[in-house]
């Protein structure tokens, strides 16, 4: 049997491990954390620091491939795998321009394609500099992920909420959705394009609070979002499973904002929505099968499950008997020990045709649902 390896054990890694259940695959996982949600589904699990050299090359050299729940992981060694045969997904070359996002514009401009203007900044002197792109948000170049890292720029006043380290700092564009289209790349180059996600965000903790597929766009929209996408991951070269993020402006243009080159908060309805899911897809790319069906069986909604302000500790959930009893309702609880505010705790995913039925059952979940700590 292949060996796979996935670094990183948190929900996605616990996600795509529920899906490898189903496959021919010895399947090893490596965190630091032993009691991460992923920990306890993988057959080989191995405590380790995920950003060190060697404690990825020594995971990494006697499997057959590999793959990453976060791009904040040890790129060297993994160049050095992959020159040793062992097959990492995406590629090192692919996940060197993601990681980095001042590499990940200057790819867009490279390649044509389109995305909010931008400078690189390393100071915050610098940032003052380019007040002619007022409004912008900053982003560290980094290590940022979930909306840290991120701050919204308006005018000089906020340029102390700004970063004094590589930064990207972009203009803000006038969003009116945000979108996303999640693209599966075969071994052979050959790929599968999932039906666009619209993903509503919480303006206040800057995280998604919705997602509805298929997104509700023009149609002139919608191809211009895929043409960008596929042109995107295309131009990566590379085997694996992509989330290309957009937005779509007030006047119908699409911008890029940025891709994630592993599987997604925005393809978690996959699950239960598409005949092929983003998981049960990631392991026929890893282990040479053909690529799935990304058609929907029916439209979804989905709610992340956020930890509750003002609660951290160990978590409780509160609500679950009134979600469940929703037809067509599908709890995911990622099994982590402790919440935090703003820590994603798991998703619920609501099946049907009826878009009103799903913005009915999305608030009730909304209203209904909490997770929170004993401590208070
Ligand atoms: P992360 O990788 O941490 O998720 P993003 O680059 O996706 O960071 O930014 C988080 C959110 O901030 C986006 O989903 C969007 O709502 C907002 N945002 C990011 N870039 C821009 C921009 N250029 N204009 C307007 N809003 C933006």
């Amino acid at each position: 049997m292949k060996k796979a390896g996935i670094l990183g054990g948190g929900q996605l890694g616990r996600m795509l491990l529920q899906a490898a259940v189903n496959y021919p695959v010895e399947t090893y996982l490596m965190e630091n954390e032993e009691k991460a949600p992923a920990a306890h589904l993988c057959h080989h699990f191995t405590k380790g620091d995920i950003t060190r050299f060697e404690d990825v090359y020594d995971f990494g050299k006697h499997l057959d491939f590999l793959t990453i729940e976060i791009e904040n992981v040890n790129l060297e060694a993994l160049e050095k795998l992959c020159e040793e045969g062992v097959i990492v997904y995406p590629n090192p070359a692919a996940l060197k321009i993601i990681k980095n996002k001042i590499q990940q514009k200057q790819f867009y401009l490279e390649h044509n394609i389109p995305t909010s203007a931008f400078v690189e900044t390393h100071s915050i002197e610098e940032l003052k500099n380019n007040a002619h792109l007022f409004p912008a948000v900053h982003k560290v170049s980094n290590g940022g992920y979930d909306g840290k890292g991120v701050q919204i720029i308006r005018n000089i006043e906020d340029c102390h909420k700004g970063f004094h380290t590589a930064a990207v700092l972009e203009k803000m564009v006038n969003i009116k959705q945000e979108i996303a289209i999640i693209i599966a790349v075969g071994n052979d180059g050959q790929i599968a394009i999932y039906p666009p996600v619209d993903m509503v965000f919480d303006q206040m903790l800057n995280l998604l609070s919705y997602q509805i597929c298929p997104a509700e766009i023009p149609q002139s929209v919608f191809w211009k979002a895929e043409a960008i996408a596929i042109n995107a991951v295309k131009n990566l070269k590379s085997p694996g499973l992509f989330a290309v993020e957009m937005f779509a402006d007030n006047d119908g243009n699409v911008l890029i904002n940025e891709i994630a080159p592993r599987v997604h908060n925005s393809g978690h309805h996959t699950i239960e929505g598409n005949y092929s899911s983003q998981f049960d897809m990631m392991w026929r790319i890893m282990l040479d099968y053909p690529l799935g069906n990304t058609a929907i069986i029916q439209s979804t909604a989905l709610v992340n499950l956020i930890g509750e302000e003002g609660h951290s500790g160990d978590a409780i959930y509160f609500g679950m008997n009134e979600v469940l009893s929703m037809d067509n309702t599908f709890v995911h609880i990622y099994g982590k020990q402790k919440t935090k505010p703003g820590r994603k705790m798991g998703h619920i995913t609501v099946i049907s045709n009826e878009k009103q039925e799903l913005l009915h059952k999305v608030n009730k979940i909304k209203n209904s649902l909490s997770v929170r700590s004993q401590t208070l």
